[in-house]
């Protein structure tokens, strides 16, 4: 018998033959004799469709009110399931984050879990429930509804395993796990069995939605093993684990590819102490989390600065772009939203020099122009034009050989 938590994303419960089917895989489950927790998603899409729905109402919405409307749409889903299982003769109860005690901080949308007070589940696994658990939410110590970012079910599902020392710890899926490229991109890329969850992070940073960055973190921190897999198979998926292994570690291992960011060029601004300071400076009141950065060589004192940031600190991005334009002497700015980032991960890359001028050539070679560079020991990212980003990520696929044999 085991104690386990299992995950399933929106596209695994899109619907109500999707949540029935569910439902019916949880309760096999159950009578294997396992302690059965559930966290699901909003269905399908509804958390774009509710902030389409924001978006109707204003530019500038209550970031309070955002976490109100959007913690709805796992509501949901939790109250569907549950009734699903109850329909097969399976006790079940639904709770949302807030019920569970997932206390985060106060930062609405964005939120960070703080602690977890799992009493309720455990009563209910004692009393033979099948337990489901609202995934992205959690409440302040205040008693304000927040939310963990988009993707973050995920964080959920491993920090309730933390919480109650979970067995196992599944993130069901569309896809059957962690694949060396998006499959939905490439068509041969292959599916990994293992990975370390050191790379499997700057994966996840650098646009692999298949986990969110915050869940592999917090997994890596709370010692969870994660199993990424299939939500409609018993194939093994990915297992992401923080343990060392002894397999000699591949010099690329994935490519990613991220259209999620949008880069602001800052041009003829003064070259001299203090610039960049006072811009970041203000980027970071706002809230802003910059990714790449670049500033060019300087001609008569004037020099140009790009960088990137998500597309949903846009807003807050440009005007603190606009508060501080003057006071750096810039002489204008301008936004290009069709970029990707296109990265290349892997932990033999610390020993490996030459992959650099390998991921340049290949890009060179397809005609691919690179507009910023970024890099960490374990990850070299370009930003490309977003047309050619799917193109990008075909040829380096094939040029570090990650295909199926
Ligand atoms: P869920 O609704 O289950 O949370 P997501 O859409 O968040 O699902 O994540 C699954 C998707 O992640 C896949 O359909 C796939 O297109 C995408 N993806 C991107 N990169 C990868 C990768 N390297 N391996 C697997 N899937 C990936
Ligand atoms: N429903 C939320 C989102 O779409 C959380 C999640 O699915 O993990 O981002
Ligand atoms: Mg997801």
């Amino acid at each position: 018998m085991a104690l386990v938590v299992t995950k399933y994303g929106g596209s695994s419960v899109a619907t109500p033959d999707h949540i029935k089917k569910i439902a019916q895989r949880l309760v096999e489950r159950k009578h294997t004799g396992d302690d059965v927790v559930v966290i699901v998603s909003a269905m399908g899409n509804s958390t774009d469709e509710l902030l389409d729905l924001a978006d109707e109402i204003t530019d500038h919405p209550n970031e309070r009110e955002l976490d109100m409307l959007l913690t709805t749409g796992e509501q949901v889903t939790i109250a569907l399931l549950a009734m699903a299982i109850q329909d097969l003769d399976q006790k079940a109860i639904s709770f949302t984050g807030l019920q569970v005690g997932i206390v985060t901080d106060s930062a609405h949308n964005k939120a960070k879990i703080l602690a977890i007070d799992a009493d309720c589940v455990k009563k209910a696994l004692e009393n033979g429930h099948i337990v489901i658990i609202a995934g992205f939410q959690g409440v302040t110590s205040s008693g304000e509804i927040t939310t963990l970012g988009r993707g973050g079910s995920d964080t959920t599902a491993i920090a309730i395993a933390a919480a109650i020392a979970a067995d196992v710890c599944d993130i069901n899926t569309d896809v059957n796990g962690v694949y060396t490229a998006d499959p939905n991109v490439v068509e041969d890329a292959r599916k990994i069995d293992t990975i370390s969850s050191e790379e499997m992070l700057e994966m996840a940073a650098s646009g692999a939605g298949v986990l969110s960055m915050r869940s592999v973190e917090y997994a890596r921190n709370h010692g969870v093993t994660i199993h990424c897999r299939n939500s409609f198979t018993d194939e093994p998926g990915t297992i992401v684990t923080g343990e060392e292994t002894d397999m000699e570690q591949a010099i690329v291992s994935a490519v990613t590819h991220d259209t999620n960011d949008a880069k602001i060029t800052i041009r003829g601004v003064e070259d001299r102490p203090g610039i960049a300071a006072t811009l970041f400076g203000a980027l970071a009141d706002e809230n802003v989390n910059v990714d790449m950065v670049i500033q060019n060589i300087s001609e008569e004192g004037l020099t140009d600065i790009s960088f990137t940031v998500p597309h949903e600190d846009l807003s807050r991005a440009q005007a603190a772009v606009v508060a501080v334009k003057d006071e750096i002497g810039a002489r204008t700015w301008v936004l290009d939203e069709d970029v990707a980032k296109i990265s290349i991960i892997g932990a033999g890359m610390r020993t490996h020099p030459g992959v650099t001028s390998q991921m340049f050539r290949a890009l060179a070679d397809e005609g691919i122009n690179i507009d910023l560079i970024s890099t960490s020991p374990i990850r070299l990212s370009c930003i490309i034009a977003l047309e050619d980003a799917p193109k990008a990520v075909r040829v380096l696929h094939k040029a570090f050989e990650l295909e199926q044999e």
